[in-house]
């Protein structure tokens, strides 16, 4: 759990304009956000980059030069002559960060198969700040976020009942607001104990020690050939980057053992190679309607030249289906474990990412899931709202990592920290 240095949800009425950077898994994309005089209002305009596949496993200064290049770009574009006043800028690096400031965050470790040496253990804001002055980039880095953090300030702008922010995409995590009375970590600095502190729960490394949750021999797998073994435990059982991946291992096991007679006789080979499978595939057979799956058919054509038999297709389809239950029943106890941390009987968890916004049936078995765990009684109408609601957020990489720099420039201006 990283405390991140936000400290108070947004009023509404935050001005200014800011850039942002969100440096996630495909894409890499820059924003300038003006917060406008009206209550809750925003204008945005931004540019998406490709994130080269290589850069994720690459070299760390091709990395940050990289993502100069980009910002430079932006500016020149929607700039023109490039500013003289230095652009405050909010980064949103979602990965696990130590930060005694909110402009700092050594790296804890990677994560989401981003393996670039030379990275974990260091504070990446002088390197993100060196590539910037080499090609000089006006920006000035006011604040690194975590994308949770982003969505959680992002949501909680437009609606007050937000209290938690989620992401359920390439990886998974929370954020809410603390006291710092309840944060050891913090306790060294003597804060007024109801003074707030967002945090970033980094709940992927849950059950790291493999204590809690029993695990499935694909599990194992996944984690054993991972980059970094042992580590995002929690998230390698739900997130995107790994549904797919446990699909393909789940498939591959019942082929090579003969008494389960799946796909026999077929040239499996295409399906024998790692990670060739993403959570869309098992997206688009979860969608497929179950009374013939001939989309699930087709796909297993032509992806990987296998003609699976109608027993076949009802197994294939059962797998996508507990592993989509599987991650959103997991999904949703970090949200009620948040919720019964904090007392909320009832409030808003703003999510977002891949697999909230398109895996089919997510949202409804987490809803499905939370209702149990917190024991709520049966709807009597279906339209009611649950006490807690997970819905979707507002964009937390950029408008949340703008009102971040906002308020943090605030509290600089007032002298506090
Ligand atoms: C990272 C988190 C991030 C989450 C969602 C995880 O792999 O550790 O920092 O919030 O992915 O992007
Ligand atoms: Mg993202």
């Amino acid at each position: 759990m990283n405390p991140t240095w936000v400290m108070s949800y947004p009023t509404g009425y935050e001005t200014g304009t800011y850039l942002a950077l969100d440096m996630g898994g495909t894409n890499l994309r820059v924003c300038q956000i003006t917060l406008t005089e009206q209550k809750s209002e925003f204008d945005i305009i931004q540019s998406k980059y490709r994130m080269p596949e290589e850069l994720k496993t690459g070299d760390a200064d091709e990395l940050w030069e990289y993502i100069a290049d980009c910002l430079m770009q932006f500016i020149e574009t929607h700039h023109g002559e490039a500013s003289k006043q230095k652009l405050p800028l909010g980064f949103t690096f979602s990965y696990p960060a130590t930060q005694n400031y909110i402009d700092e965050g050594i790296l804890q470790r990677w994560t989401k198969g981003f393996d670039i040496a030379g990275v974990e253990g260091r504070n990446v804001v002088p390197m993100f700040e060196n590539a910037l002055a080499q090609r000089g980039v006006p920006i000035k880095l006011t604040a690194l976020i975590n994308d949770t953090t982003g969505t959680l300030i992002a949501s909680a702008y437009t609606d007050t009942k937000m209290k938690i922010g989620c992401i359920f995409g390439t990886g998974c995590n929370a954020a809410y607001i603390e006291d710092c009375g309840s944060i050891p970590k913090l306790a060294h600095l003597n804060l007024p104990p109801d003074t707030p502190m967002a945090i970033n729960c980094e709940w992927g490394a849950f059950d790291n020690e493999h204590k809690v949750l029993p695990r499935t021999p694909y599990d194992v797998i996944i984690d054993k050939d991972s980059p970094r073994p042992g580590q995002q435990a929690f998230e390698k059982m739900i997130a995107g980057l790994y549904l797919g991946e446990i699909f393909r291992l789940v498939m591959v096991d019942l082929h090579d053992k003969p008494e389960t007679h799946m796909f026999t006789g077929q040239d499996i080979s295409k399906l024998r190679k790692a990670y060739s499978l993403d959570s869309s595939f098992l997206s688009a057979i979860e969608e497929d309607p179950f009374e013939n799956l001939s989309e699930t058919a087709d796909l297993f054509q032509t992806k990987l030249d296998i003609n699976p038999s109608g027993a076949e297709l009802e197994l294939i389809r059962r797998a996508a289906e507990l592993i989509g239950t599987r991650a959103a029943r997991l999904s949703a106890c970090g949200v009620a474990a948040i919720s019964k941390k904090k007392g909320y009987k009832s409030c808003h968890v703003g999510a977002d990412g891949s697999v909230f916004n398109k895996y089919p049936h997510f949202k409804a078995r987490g809803a499905q899931a939370l209702r149990e765990i917190l024991d709520w009684p049966e709807k009597t109408d279906p339209n009611e709202e649950d006490p807690i609601e997970i819905l979707a957020a507002e964009d937390g990489s950029g408008v949340g990592a703008a009102l971040i720099a906002a308020l943090t420039l605030e509290r600089v201006k007032k002298g506090n920290m």
